[in-house]
């Protein structure tokens, strides 16, 4: 099957064959013609499927054979948890509609708001925005969401973990009741279910990627090593094996901070992106990193969450994350929509506990390798772990889901103040001038 099977128009054939697509993946087979048709749909589908060309291509084709927005009114409205996300999928809209006549413009908190009041103003064919950010101009008057002809939820369940329910709920209450809507969720918690029952209309059902089963392009290994010798191992495998576009995992912004100083005094290119990092800064760490320009970036979960870089080759877990499912999210980062790609997880013996979690969650053993020269001490005794850093009163044999150090949790909060439910961020400041 190809794209010109899907019934796509000519300028939207044109804009996919310059990205070099040229089947499309399983999910757009089901979802283009389901949007195509105008109805609901619900789909399970993670980063990394090519859902969001699923949805984006149907959305424009319809919305290109529709009438103007008016002042202020916007006819598609996409949700995203993040800032980075939605940021890609402003870019796949972006590229996917260079050849049709359509406006569309991503807004999120962390920057100015007076661009985005600015684009929003004569209206917008699509508008992506992080929930926070789209009511609180909705609440200043900058911006009319009576008049959206289609809803979408990306990555719905990351939104719920976020806080963002509430926020949300405000939202529907400001669009038309008639409307297309489509739900995209990496799992089915009850809660999405919940969402997913007040929402949408006899949908389309769509599962291209069970929950927690790792890519099979991924190609993943384990190496045990010491604690105190990870950091000259994963330098020694990056110089080894010539690794480019290598994304690394830690738990925490300090570690993150700290590994990327440090690979970057061994002449390895690194940098960290985490939630206290300026928007113009992960930006521009994002974008070296995707020019090839730098070499390692060092990420925290939910500064990697939905992060698109094509065919990423390598991913690294310098340290395990506290909850299983963040392994599958992580290694998701790589082996893409058909490309090859490689996990490394570098673990000690603090972390035993948390491989057994992951190796009975993905339901596979993996190979586990010992690097000459790097051989763990046979007698090292584990030591607690809490919220990656030793010495802390949690055992990783049992730390519960809140242990974690990202999203919805106590470490890696800024990301959170960026893109907080408005009703919280009001709350915080409530001195704020309002921005004409
Ligand atoms: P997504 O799941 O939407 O984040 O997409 C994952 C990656 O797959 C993105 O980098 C897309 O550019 C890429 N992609 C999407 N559709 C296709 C396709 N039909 N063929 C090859 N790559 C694709």
């Amino acid at each position: 099957m190809s794209f010109t099977d899907l019934g796509l128009r000519a300028e939207l054939l044109r804009a996919v064959e310059e990205q070099g697509y040229s089947t499309p993946t399983p999910i757009q087979r089901q979802a283009i013609p389901a949007v195509l048709k105008g109805g609901d749909l619900l789909a399970s589908a993670q980063t990394g499927t090519g859902k969001t060309a699923g949805f984006t291509l149907p959305l424009l084709q319809r919305l290109s054979a529709g009438g103007r927005p008016g002042a202020r009114q916007i006819r598609a409205l996409v949700l995203t948890p993040t800032r980075e996300l939605a940021a890609q999928v402003g870019d796949n809209v972006a590229a996917y509609s260079r050849y049709l006549k359509l406006r569309s413009h991503v807004i999120f908190g962390g920057v100015g708001a007076q661009p985005q009041i600015d684009a929003i103003r004569p209206g917008l064919d699509i508008l992506i925005a992080t929930p926070g950010r789209l009511l609180d101009l909705h609440q200043q008057g900058h911006v009319d969401l009576s008049r959206v002809e289609t809803l979408v939820l990306d990555e719905a369940d990351r939104m719920l973990d976020m806080g963002f329910i509430h926020d949300i709920k405000k939202l529907l209450r400001l669009l038309p009741a008639s409307r297309q809507n489509l739900l995209f969720s990496a799992t089915f918690s009850d809660e999405i279910q919940q969402l997913a029952n007040g929402l949408l209309d006899r949908p389309t059902m769509i599962e291209v990627a069970r929950r927690n089963t790792t890519a099979e392009t991924v190609d993943q290994a384990i190496y045990r090593v010491d604690r105190e010798k990870k950091r000259d191992l994963l330098a020694h495998l990056i110089k080894q094996h010539q690794w480019y576009q290598v994304l690394v995992f830690t738990r925490t912004k300090h570690g993150a901070n700290r590994l990327a100083e440090q690979l970057d005094k061994q002449a390895i290119p690194a940098m960290a992106i985490h939630g206290n990092k300026s928007q113009s800064a992960r930006t521009r760490a994002l974008s070296a990193f995707k020019d090839g320009s730098l070499q390692v970036l060092v990420a925290t979960d939910i500064a990697a969450r939905g992060l698109d870089i094509n065919e990423l080759p390598h991913v690294v877990n310098f340290e395990l994350p506290n909850v299983a499912e963040d392994y599958v999210h992580r290694i998701g980062r790589t082996g893409r929509a058909g490309s090859e790609g490689q996990a490394v997880s570098l673990v000690c013996v603090d972390e035993h506990g948390l491989l057994r979690n992951i190796e009975k969650l993905i339901k596979r053993d993996l190979p586990k390798h010992i690097e000459p020269g790097f051989e763990p001490d046979p007698n090292a005794k584990p030591e607690p772990i809490e919220n990656g850093r030793r010495g802390g009163r949690q055992s990783p044999r049992n730390t519960p889901r809140q242990g974690k150090t990202e999203g919805g949790n106590r470490n890696d909060n800024q990301q959170r103040r960026d893109d907080k439910p408005a009703q919280q961020r009001r709350r915080r400041r409530p001195q704020r001038s309002r921005q004409a």
